[in-house]
């Protein structure tokens, strides 16, 4: 394909677009295929010679849409959100036309500028304070593993990169029982290794750390002659919401000299509203690091994740490389491949521009509001059908249930939902049993969409699983 026939096929896609978005209601929400069933309609070697856009597009529609699971439906009640407002694709197409790599300020000095204004917007919508800066990461992983390889690298005086840790013994980091799978891979790759992620039980309705069991584990190791690298809190775990208590868990980490990461990868975006920044975030300026992930619940297309960070320096002193073909002349400007692991960086301030200007805080606001009323209102009426057990309260957005019977019970309900295709929802383990989970945060979903979760539920279970 040449350039000339580019805008005739841009406009197509645009057009098919509009209309795969218009009809998205009518589609199942999971893709319905068996394994392997894509993979069959595909030829077993490369093509010799170019084809035409026509073939190209026809057999995109035939073979490839059947199997894709509809991530912005409005019936997607599944894992967490990862939205895509209208206005934060338009400005991902723009992204992806001009495919700028924005490693350093000079590689793109807008990308660079737009992304700390952004930064700082972001910064003030969730209520955080004056001298936090921060970076946009790919996903909350990356942003974890950075901070996780911060606390390795200011327990050891900044020598693990330098000597390895094989001499250093056991550093330990200290999370509740309810944090995301990320947290334990930044262990793996960072070398602490999972032995020594110690994680703390959880109490309360919110499923917080239990704060004295950090403190008791803390002196074990400090006694047994291991080092405490940092703690890792969560405001929004992904099983079913936990909340960690901020203010004591930071006042540990102050006595013990720690550093600290907070994990707000889905329910970050919630802290636009300023009464879920009094409930939940009370203190959360002591943090050193805070990820929250824009591309979940606030609009922003995936994948774009934001990093806080309370003084960058040593983030900057655990990952700044700068070899001879990186240095740039003269002038002091940020150079944000030097706060992260990768070093190619796409433009991704440009849709948090577009997405916050297009809806306004006010509109982002109302969205997250409603997802929350209606996922109350949802979990009301399911707490009152026969036999179904409310588990888990909600905590913003998420709750759990079960429906009579046994574990397996619950797979089979999870199965015969999905299998059906007009909402999607997925299973998780709260203690030793296994509950539906049940999210509402796609941005076009409505109450009715809502609504019709229930009749469809109350459908397939009276049915029979
Ligand atoms: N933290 C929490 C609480 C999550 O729910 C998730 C993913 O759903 C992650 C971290 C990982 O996010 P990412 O896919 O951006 O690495």
């Amino acid at each position: 394909m040449e350039w000339n026939e580019f805008a005739h096929w841009g406009k197509h896609i645009a057009d098919w677009g509009a209309d795969y978005h218009k009809n998205m209601r009518d589609l199942p929400v999971r893709a319905q295929t068996a394994p392997g069933d894509i993979a069959m309609q595909l030829p077993a070697t490369p093509p010799d010679n170019a084809e035409a856009m026509e073939t190209i597009m026809a057999d995109f529609e035939a073979i490839v849409m059947p199997g894709m699971t509809h991530w912005q439906h409005p019936r997607f009640f599944a894992y967490f959100p990862a939205n895509a407002a209208p206005a934060s694709m338009l400005a991902e197409m723009l992204v992806t036309t001009m495919a700028a790599q924005c490693m350093l300020w000079q590689t793109s000095p807008a990308a660079t500028e737009v992304e700390g204004v952004m930064i700082d917007w972001l910064r003030q919508a969730l209520g955080l304070a004056d001298g936090f800066t921060g970076v946009i990461q790919d996903s909350a992983s990356s942003a974890t593993l950075s901070a996780v390889l911060t606390m390795r690298e200011r327990a050891t005086g900044y020598t693990g990169n330098r000597d390895g840790i094989s001499d250093k013994g056991h550093l330990r980091v200290y999370c509740s029982d309810q944090v995301h799978s990320s947290i334990d891979r930044a262990c793996w790759v960072s070398g602490i290794g999972q032995a020594n992620l110690i994680k703390i039980p959880t109490q309360g309705s919110r499923h917080a750390m239990d704060v004295q069991a950090l403190k008791t584990a803390i002196a074990a190791d400090r006694a047994a002659g291991h080092t405490p690298a940092g703690i890792i809190a969560v405001t929004g775990g992904t099983g079913v919401g936990a909340c960690d208590t901020l203010g004591p868990l930071l006042d540990v980490a102050k006595a013990e000299d720690l550093y600290t990461h907070l994990d707000a990868a889905w329910a970050g975006s919630a802290m636009i509203c300023p009464e879920f920044q009094q409930d939940f975030w009370a203190d959360v300026d002591g943090f050193d690091s805070i990820v929250f992930n824009p591309h979940k619940w606030l609009g922003a297309q995936f994948d774009c994740s934001v990093q806080f960070l309370r003084d960058a320096t040593p983030q900057l002193n655990t990952l700044k490389i700068e070899p001879e073909y990186l240095k740039t002349s003269g002038e002091s400007v940020t150079n944000y491949s030097e706060w992260t692991i990768p070093l190619g960086r796409r433009f991704r301030a440009l849709k948090i521009w577009f997405l916050l200007r297009s809806y306004g805080l006010e509109g982002l606001r109302t969205r997250i509001r409603n997802h929350v009323k209606w996922a109350h209102e949802l979990c009301e009426m399911l707490r009152g059908l026969d036999g179904f057990e409310i588990v888990t309260e909600p905590i913003l957005s998420l709750f759990s249930f079960r429906c009579p019977g046994s574990d397996a019970d619950q797979q089979k309900l999870v199965d015969a939902l999905n299998d059906d295709g007009r909402i999607y929802v997925t299973q998780g383990m709260f203690g030793d049993r296994k509950v539906i989970r049940f999210q509402v945060g796609q941005f076009d979903t409505t109450r009715d969409d809502v609504m019709m979760a229930y009749t469809v539920i109350k459908e397939i279970w009276e049915q029979g699983i």
